[in-house]
């Protein structure tokens, strides 16, 4: 069939060509005299690179149908000198409604947390130094006895991040034998976690049992042997199955007299949905209980394992354990994060949980302060409130959705609006959906509206 000449994907191919076309070359880019008093600054390669950084990123845009109007040199050189002004990690607002976004930095500490952290970066500390004997101490003793009261178990280690606690634990316990997991939680948690590689990388040989949505206690029972070391048990954290569906629960699978290492990942150690709490994971007689210190916990990033002291005393003098320990930072931070849930603080005083458990009317309020301020500031925008969902994140509690409310941005191109607002220092990372602009303000922390503001007046300049 003869295709017709000028299809609407053939316009928009002959715009995106044009404007491919219009784009300097970095040569051009970098004979301009902006580009000379940027170079003294930065060296000529540096600015180069990022000159040629920045056109590729138009380029891209462009092609993904998203770049606006001419790109001048000056621009490019502006936007070099920013790039490079700003590289590395950067504190950027949350308007998704996930609290616990793992691209976003996962948890938001505690002050008294950050401030543990900031004593322990800019002095010295008795990280690996026994105060008492005035000898070298072990960093892996500061949480032990402030988890192993919170969890009830018998001692504790903490390492980088709970991939790894799991990983060190099935090393420990059982490699060279064999390891029972259901085929229902051989899962994948995300970032490249998956169980099946975790359990090969420990040098344990995986013996699956069951099936994906039903696994018996007699599944688990055919499969002992003489080469069994231990029996895995995943928690599913970011999907369900639903249905038919029977799973085994921790103290059925510790009646078989193994080892019962149990990730839970999300470190639960409040109720929360229907999360799996750590010290019932302990009480229900798992040897070995891992979970993320960055997730429910509310923690810095950090993986824990708790249980039983013989198992924990050979993860701690794994040679893998050095490979894996947590720096000083971490372990001020997640010291001081436990201690407010000794303390009975830790709803109050734990971003993470302050933020799931806000009450939609207070959430409201904000929206509809936020959304009144922008109206002021910018009266040409159309904004307005609505419910929205906020979500836990993290690969926690996939089905929980937390009744929200989002300020709503109407543009003619809510993804270049969005784009906008991502570029801006700080960005703003908000939602769309709809043909509009979400900002959910239960992950918008207090006192970051006016930076909203700015960052949309700022974005919606000249649209
Ligand atoms: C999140 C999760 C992990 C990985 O935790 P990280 O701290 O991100 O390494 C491992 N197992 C389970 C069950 C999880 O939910």
């Amino acid at each position: 069939m003869p295709r017709p000449l000028y299809t609407g994907e053939g316009m928009r191919d002959s715009l995106k060509k044009e404007r491919l076309r219009a784009l300097p070359s970095v040569d051009a880019v970098m004979r301009s005299p902006e580009a000379g008093r940027a170079a003294g600054r930065y060296g000529r390669a540096v600015l180069t690179g990022a000159v040629r950084r920045v056109l590729e990123a138009r380029r891209r845009d462009i092609l993904e149908g998203a770049g606006e109007g001419k790109v001048s040199v000056e621009d490019v050189v502006g936007e070099a000198e920013r790039d490079l002004a700003r590289r590395g990690l950067r504190r950027v607002i949350n308007a998704t409604g996930v609290v616990l976004h793992t691209n976003l930095g996962r948890s938001v500490l505690s002050r008294r947390a950050a401030e543990a952290a900031y004593v322990a970066a800019t002095g010295y500390s008795n990280l690996e130094y026994d105060l008492g004997r005035g000898k070298r101490g072990s960093r892996y003793d500061h949480a032990v006895s402030l988890l192993t009261d919170l969890t009830g178990a018998e001692d504790a280690l903490v390492v980088n991040n709970c991939a790894g606690a799991a990983l060190l634990a099935l090393t420990a316990v059982a490699r060279g034998g064999e390891v029972i997991v259901s085929r229902g939680q051989l899962v994948e948690i995300g970032g490249g976690f998956r169980i099946p590689e975790v359990l090969a990388l420990s040098g344990a040989k995986l013996r699956e049992v069951g099936t994906t949505n039903r696994t018996r206690l007699s599944d688990y029972e055919a499969a002992l042997g003489e080469e069994t070391r231990a029996i895995l048990w995943v928690h599913q954290s970011n999907f369900e199955t639903v249905g038919f569906t029977e799973s085994v629960w921790i103290d059925e699978l510790a009646s078989l007299g193994f080892p019962v290492i149990a990730d839970v990942g999300s470190g639960a150690l409040l109720p929360i949905a229907d999360e799996p709490l750590v010290q019932r994971a302990v009480r229900d007689g798992a040897a070995i209980v891992t979970f993320s210190g960055d997730k429910l916990l509310g923690g810095p990033q950090a993986g824990i394992a708790v249980g039983s002291s013989q198992i924990v005393s050979s993860m701690r003098s794994h040679p893998l354990t050095r490979a894996l320990r947590a720096d000083k930072m971490c372990l001020a931070a997640l010291s001081e994060t436990l201690r407010a849930y000794l303390e009975g603080s830790a709803r109050d005083e734990l971003p993470a949980l302050r933020m799931l458990a806000a009450a939609p009317g207070e959430v409201e309020e904000r929206a509809r302060a936020l959304a009144s301020r922008i109206e002021k500031k910018l009266p040409e925008v159309r904004v307005g409130v609505v419910p929205s969902v906020a979500r836990s994140g993290g690969g926690t509690l996939p089905t929980h959705e937390v009744p929200s409310f989002a300020v709503r941005i109407e543009a003619h191109d809510p993804e270049g609006l969005a784009g906008r607002l991502r570029r801006f220092e700080p960005p703003v990372i908000g939602r769309v959906q709809d043909d509009a602009l979400l900002l959910d303000l239960r992950t918008i922390l207090p006192g970051e509206e006016e930076e909203v503001c700015s960052a949309l007046a700022e974005a919606c300049r000249g649209v």
